[in-house]
């Protein structure tokens, strides 16, 4: 990636990432070339272990010190792969929002919800919130009785509160950027459409730079502009719309199995993360020629801002 900008966008230049396991490396992320642009909100799809969540860690600097990391990671003038933990903290994290997968384990299960967000405050250098300030966040977010919500334990609200709460913290400060891990996962319909209705408040009034991680395919259509397509520890679609726009046979097969369009599962085959010698989705592959199982396949360029990973599209 050459010439690169200080700006807020966070361009990933050649990620990859290794864990270690009992008898070699493992292969997590393959060579991650991407670019989430500032004020534009974009979502991470794949299945699980596809390296979704670990591409969002190494945004956030949050990688575990054994991982094996070589690229860049560019957001304003620092290189957050690089970068000591203590600037991240200090100087880059207080431009994030972090709305976290599983409320009950994220919030302190000993600290009332107002001190909590107190504690927020303060780390972002902006002291303590009023009550009218919580109320009006709360509230917009379809919760009541908000004083006694404020002096409430975790323990004592509902999941659904919980939710809403962490959804609050992490737009308090008002962030530059917002990160949802799976904010629609284990949801019913109606508390699924909540949390859209959020996001999609969030987006228009507030903070438009985000980062969904989800296997919510209809929320990207609902949220984002671009969506980000990861299979095996590779980037093998970037694209606007998954529904309209997707060309990758993968993405396409993402699409098939979705209840509504009959449930088809992808086809069984070795999903080997860091095998660079063929196409990694050719094992399921329904039109996988003789060059898919002997080269690698770039990601190539259908326009401006459409990226497919698959020779048909060379
Ligand atoms: S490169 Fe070949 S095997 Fe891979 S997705 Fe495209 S057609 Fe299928």
């Amino acid at each position: 990636m050459k010439d690169i900008q200080i700006t807020s966008d966070f361009c990933v230049d050649h990620l990859c990432v290794a864990f270690p396991n009992s008898m070699k490396s493992a292969n997590v992320l393959s060579d991650i070339n991407v670019v989430f642009r500032h004020g534009i909100a974009a979502a991470v799809i794949g299945e699980s272990g596809c390296g979704k969540s670990v591409l969002v860690l190494a945004l956030l600097g949050l990688l575990p010190k054994y991982a094996s990391v070589h690229g860049h990671i560019f957001y304003n003038s620092f290189d957050v792969l690089s970068v000591p933990f203590a600037i991240i903290q200090s100087n880059l994290s207080k431009h994030w929002g972090i709305i976290p997968q599983s409320p009950s384990d994220a919030l302190n299960p000993i600290r009332k919800i107002k001190k909590q967000f107190d504690d927020i405050g303060k780390n972002a250098s902006r002291g303590n919130f009023s009550v009218e300030e919580l109320c009006d966040s709360l509230t917009s977010l379809g919760l009541s009785d908000i004083e006694k919500i404020l002096q409430s334990y975790p323990h004592e609200l509902s999941g659904g509160m919980l939710q809403r709460i962490l959804f609050a913290m992490a737009v308090c400060c008002e962030p530059e950027w917002v990160f949802a891990d799976e904010p629609t996962k284990g949801l019913d319909e109606q508390s699924r459409q909540q949390v859209s209705h959020n996001l999609l408040h969030l987006k228009t009034k507030k903070t438009q730079s985000m980062i969904l991680i989800t296997h919510d395919l209809p929320l990207t259509e609902e949220i984002c502009e671009v969506v980000v397509v990861m299979y095996a520890g590779e980037i093998m679609e970037i694209t606007n719309s998954v529904y309209t726009n997707g060309l990758h046979p993968y993405t396409r097969a993402l699409i098939a199995a979705l209840p509504i369009n009959g449930f088809n599962p992808i086809p069984d085959g070795p999903v080997k993360n860091g095998s660079s010698r063929q196409c990694r989705f050719a094992p399921h592959c329904a039109y996988a020629s003789k060059q898919c199982k002997h080269s690698h396949p770039n990601l190539y360029s259908v326009d401006d801002m459409h990226k497919v990973r698959c020779f048909l599209y060379a």
